[in-house]
This record gives structure tokens, C-alpha cells and sequence, in this order.
């Protein structure tokens, strides 16, 4: 039976794709101190850390919306059989995503809007499928909403890195090229309940989801956030943020209006599905509880 979330008004599955560890503490976030680490091992591991070896195991999510009477998906994940020599652990990658995702919404045509909130490649991977031999849009009828300054990026960046050119190539062109590809920059009002906002720094088009409905609200954080432990300490940047001094201020921008405002949050990375609300704690912010999924 799936999981969901209710927003006021607004329905919101979390879908998992993929989970695993393929990388460390130390190389994830250089500037994170072990021995703390260590001090809160008692509820980072197994979950979010591993003591013994320093991994941090990670999920890949995509969130399934039902709002105003549309279907949105946000984020598509790592997608099957791409071509990622770089981070073994998505290469090729083969799961059952895509008949879990047909499970909750009946098909790929039910789908109204798709939200990548950077292009990364653990973001657009199931915009698009393999069909004879070509990437096509998995989503027919869908309206692809893609960071215009993470596409503007790219095209200036081109040539320079095989595994960003192969994921446009792959995952982001065919959607252009279909007419799909709709580009947003600052904010986008998708509908009358949900909004994306930039929040630059992880990538130039790094943006959040917010969802506000009948007096409730909720923020899917893509990657401003990666651990909880980065909550603690929303100054330590990640290896993988493009513009660290951007990241850490949107990641306190957004970190803050969420608890601030009593939002949900929903992160894309964390190892345990759900939502938290969180509370402001010294210099960053610390779990209040984390928010039950409720049976369909
Ligand atoms: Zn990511």
C-alpha cells in the first residue's frame, strides 16, 4: 500500500528509487567533524551513517503530487540504462521504478507536469526511456519544467565534462527537442498550490518545491540538504555544491523559512523516507519529529 503525505488539499507520494552508499562522510562534506560524527552515531547508524565504515547511505526520491486537479512528478531520479561511467553505482542502473510509478498513477500519459529541481543526473534520469534505440520523453503528454540557468550553464560548459554533456545528451535535450521543455528561473507559480523558488548554489538552478494548501505547507528540498547533519550545520558545504558560499545561504534561506513557517520538509537524499519538522537550534536547526506517512 503506498505511502502518502496529505497537505491540506494536496496529495504527496514519495517514491524511492534506488538506495545505497557510495560515498563517505569525509568526502561528502570535508569540512563535517568526525568526532560528532561519532557522538551521534546512536541515531545516525545504520540510517544515515555507518561508524564503521564512514558511508553515508543515500536514496534516490522522486515525489508524486496530486494538486488542483493535475499529476505532477517532481525530480525523476537516476533512470535505467544510462550511461554513467563516473558513479558506477547509477550506470546502467535497471529497477523497477518505472512499473512502481504506473502502480500509484495508472500510466505514464496520467502524468501533467514534471519538476527537475537541478539538472543533475540523479534528478532527470526517468525524463526520459530507452525506445527503439532512441531517448524518448517517458511522460507523453507532460510539460517538463527545467532550471533555465542550470540549461544556460551547461550550453556555456559545453565539452568541458563527458558526464554532464552525456546526461543533457540523454536525459534533457529530447524533452527539449518534443516541444516538452518549459524553462523557469526565480519563481514559478505552477498552480495555485505549488511553487517553485530558486535556491542557487548547488548548481545555478538549484530550486525548491513549495506547497501550500488550506493552511498547511510543505517544501521538497532537493538538494539543498543531503543529511540531516547538515541541518545542524547548514555552513559545511557538499563536495558536490557548484557554488558553495551560494549553497550554504540558500541552504540556511530555505532551512529557516521551513521551520520558521511550521513547513514540512521533504528531502530527496535522506535514508528514510518521510517528512520532518524542523526547529531552530543554536547556529542551525535540529529535528523537531519527523512527520508520519499515512497509508493510502
Ligand atoms: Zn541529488
Amino acid at each position: 500500500m503506498p505511502q502518502l503525505l496529505r497537505v491540506g488539499e494536496v496529495d504527496i507520494v514519495p517514491l524511492l528509487e534506488w538506495q545505497g552508499t557510495f560515498i563517505t562522510r569525509g568526502t561528502l562534506l570535508p569540512s563535517s567533524d568526525a568526532a560528532e560524527w561519532s557522538d551521534n552515531a546512536s541515531w545516525l547508524d545504520p540510517t544515515f551513517w555507518s561508524a564503521q565504515t564512514d558511508g553515508v547511505p543515500l536514496h534516490s526520491r522522486s515525489y508524486v503530487i496530486r494538486s488542483d486537479g493535475q499529476l505532477i512528478l517532481v525530480d525523476t531520479g537516476i533512470g535505467n540504462g544510462k550511461n554513467r561511467p563516473q558513479v558506477p553505482p547509477f550506470n546502467g542502473l535497471d529497477t523497477d521504478y518505472l512499473s512502481r510509478l504506473c502502480d500509484e498513477i495508472g500510466d505514464v500519459e496520467a502524468v501533467d507536469v514534471v519538476i527537475n529541481t537541478h539538472i543533475h543526473q540523479d534528478h532527470v534520469g526517468w525524463n526520459t526511456r530507452l525506445v527503439d534505440g532512441q531517448w524518448r520523453p517517458t511522460f507523453p503528454r507532460a510539460t517538463y519544467l527545467l532550471p533555465g540557468a542550470d540549461y544556460e550553464e551547461w550550453n556555456r560548459s559545453r565539452g568541458s565534462d563527458a558526464g554532464a554533456d552525456e546526461v543533457f545528451l540523454d536525459s534533457v535535450l529530447p524533452v527539449v527537442d518534443t516541444g516538452q521543455a518549459s524553462f523557469y528561473t526565480g519563481e514559478r507559480v505552477v498552480d495555485q498550490n505549488i511553487t517553485i523558488v530558486a535556491a542557487p548554489g548547488h548548481s545555478p538552478g538549484s530550486s525548491v518545491v513549495m506547497i501550500v494548501s488550506a493552511g498547511e505547507s510543505a517544501v521538497i528540498t532537493g538538494d539543498i540538504v543531503h543529511t540531516p547533519m547538515q541541518l545542524a550545520h547548514p555552513e559545511q558545504h557538499l563536495v558536490f555544491d557548484a557554488d558553495p558560499v551560494r549553497a550554504v545561504s540558500s541552504r540556511r534561506t530555505v532551512l529557516a523559512a521551513v521551520a520558521d513557517a511550521g513547513s514540512i520538509m521533504l528531502p530527496a537524499h535522506f535514508g528514510r523516507a518521510g517528512g520532518l519538522w524542523l526547529t531552530r537550534d543554536g547556529s542551525g536547526f535540529s529535528i523537531a519529529e519527523w512527520v508520519p506517512l499515512t497509508a493510502e
